[in-house]
């Protein structure tokens, strides 16, 4: 079968232009390597999303998100795709899976967003899940009571060290800065929380212990001293990479691998839009990702005209 439009990746951006694809009639495959929601279903607190002036759970969020495209005719397809191949105006693009299937579609969403990246310390590897955590809120519990590091200096650390800090009994939240990136608000609400110790100008050099994590090395960039803080734990939050890899060749990217658009979501390969985090821009949050995702099936849309002329 050969779908109208094909929307790689389930997160916020991707369910949004599902949605929009399949309320205009269209036939579309929604592809998802995981569970639907992406990067929400990770996350505590989701904030700055209107509707939800208290903020709402991650996991909530995505069950709406899910609720609201379930009664369409989405064709809903497990897979993770590995490479694409450009159509045209009567042939298909082609998506590789990694299990060896192939997809067709006349139009592409790409909406695989951005994970993790990893800071790239001696430990980080091999106390991964043993200790070094990218998830407060999937391994947050495992930690109650217990002294934890938060490493990173945006809305992430921020958010995620008031998350722990409510959970386990001490935060050291590192970053190699002075000053924080993130939001005002955020700044106060850690600056004000007890148990949570600014350890700033200090960058991450070592995470070691036995069979799990029991300290973090830190080198202040300012003096050049060290200190060793006994932790349990240790979250990584210090920024993140696209998953822009299975693009055609012919997709013009950032120096951090971002995929660049024009204000429509059309990227340099004719039928490839892009949206939401994958996307290079500056504001990465759910209402931007789900404003793209509109954006990127309207353009989708037109450009099945063309195909349909
Ligand atoms: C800790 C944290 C806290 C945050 N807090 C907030 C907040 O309070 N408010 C806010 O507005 N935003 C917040 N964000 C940002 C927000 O979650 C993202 O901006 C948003 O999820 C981006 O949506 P997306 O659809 O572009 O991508 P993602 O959410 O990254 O979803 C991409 C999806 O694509 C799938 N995928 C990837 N590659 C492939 C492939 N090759 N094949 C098939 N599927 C693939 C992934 O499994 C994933 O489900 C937070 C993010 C983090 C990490």
């Amino acid at each position: 079968m050969i779908y109208d439009a094909a929307v790689i990746g389930a997160g916020p951006a991707g369910i949004t232009a599902a949605l929009y694809l399949v309320r205009s009639g269209v036939s579309t495959a929604l592809v998802e390597d995981g569970a639907a929601g992406g990067q929400i279903l990770s996350t505590a607190e989701i904030e700055n999303y209107p509707g939800f002036p208290k903020g709402i759970k991650g996991w909530e969020l995505a069950d709406l998100f899910e609720a609201h495209l379930s009664p369409y005719p989405v064709e809903r397809i497990r897979a993770r795709i590995a490479r694409a191949e450009a159509g045209a105006p009567g042939k298909p693009a082609l998506l590789h899976a990694d299990d060896g299937s192939v997809l067709q579609a006349k139009a592409v969403i790409a909406c695989t967003g951005a994970r993790h990246r990893e800071l790239g310390v001696p430990g980080e590897r091999e106390f991964a899940g043993r200790g070094v955590s990218y998830c407060a809120v999937c391994d947050g519990n495992f930690y109650r009571g217990m002294d934890v590091a938060v490493v990173g200096g945006g809305n992430s650390a921020l958010e995620e060290s008031l998350y722990l800090a409510r959970i386990v009994r001490k935060v050291y939240l590192i970053h190699r800065r002075e000053a924080f990136r993130g939001d005002r608000i955020y700044q106060d609400k850690v600056r004000s929380t007890e148990n949570i110790e600014l350890v700033t100008s200090c960058v991450v050099e070592k995470i070691a212990g036995q069979s799990a994590v029991e300290t973090v090395a830190v080198r202040d960039v300012r003096t050049g001293g060290g200190r060793t803080i006994p932790v349990s734990g240790v979250f990584l939050y210090v920024g993140m990479q696209p998953s822009s890899g299975w693009l055609p060749a012919d997709a013009v990217l950032d120096a951090g691998g971002f995929v660049q658009t024009d204000a429509e979501m059309r990227t340099d390969v004719p039928g490839f839009f892009a949206a939401g985090d994958i996307r290079a821009k500056h504001c990465r949050q759910v209402s931007s990702a789900v404003g793209d995702g509109a954006a990127a099936a309207t353009s989708a849309l037109s450009y099945l005209e063309q195909w349909h002329a």
